[in-house]
C-alpha cells in the first residue's frame, strides 16, 4: 500500500503541461525492516512509480527510479526505446543548440513538443534518466554503450641513420 504521503512527484521531474500522457514518477520512503548502523533506526529505502497525471495509469511499484522513469515513458511514449542514440548532451551551454537540431533531426517530428525523452550515449558510469535534459523538457535516458579497447600502440623504433 502506497502512503498517503506518496502522491507528489518528486523535485525536478517534468511536470505534463496538457492533458496528454507525459512521462511522470511519484517517490516515497519506505522503512525496510534492517536496522543501519550506527543508531540500529530502521533503514528507509525510496520506492518509485510510474504514474501519469493525464489518465491516471500507474505502473508496478519500484526500488530504482530508472525502471518507473522506463515505465513512464513506455506509457506516455511507446516507441522510445527504438528512437536513435544521440551523442551526450553538451555541458557547455554554447554547444546545446546545435546538440538540440541534431536530436530534432534525428526523432519524430513533434516527439520533444510533448516532452518525449531522448536516448543519450553514455560511454561510461552516469546511468541515470535524467528529468528535463531532453531537447523539449522530457527525460534524458541514459543508454550504455562499452566502448572497444583500443588496440595498444606499438612503438616501432626506425633508423635514424638509415
Ligand atoms: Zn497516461
Amino acid at each position: 500500500m502506497i502512503p498517503a504521503s506518496a502522491g507528489q512527484p518528486a523535485t525536478g521531474h517534468p511536470r505534463p503541461p496538457g492533458d496528454d500522457c507525459r512521462a511522470t514518477i511519484r517517490s516515497w520512503r519506505v522503512e525496510d525492516g534492517e536496522p543501519a548502523p550506527p543508531t540500529g533506526a530502521r533503514r528507509r529505502v525510496a520506492r518509485y512509480r510510474a504514474s501519469c497525471r493525464a489518465c491516471g495509469d500507474e505502473g508496478p511499484i519500484r526500488s530504482s527510479e530508472g525502471a518507473a522513469v522506463e515505465d513512464a515513458c513506455d506509457h506516455a511514449y511507446p516507441g522510445w526505446r527504438t528512437m536513435p542514440v544521440v551523442e551526450p548532451r553538451p555541458y557547455k551551454l554554447g554547444d546545446r543548440p546545435r546538440w538540440e537540431a541534431d536530436c530534432r533531426r534525428a526523432y519524430p517530428p513533434g516527439w520533444f513538443d510533448r516532452q518525449g525523452p531522448v536516448r543519450e550515449y553514455r560511454p561510461s558510469g552516469g546511468t541515470r534518466h535524467v528529468p528535463a535534459f531532453a531537447p523539449g523538457g522530457g527525460y534524458c535516458m541514459a543508454v550504455m554503450c562499452t566502448m572497444p579497447k583500443p588496440a595498444p600502440v606499438r612503438t616501432v623504433q626506425t633508423s635514424l641513420f638509415g
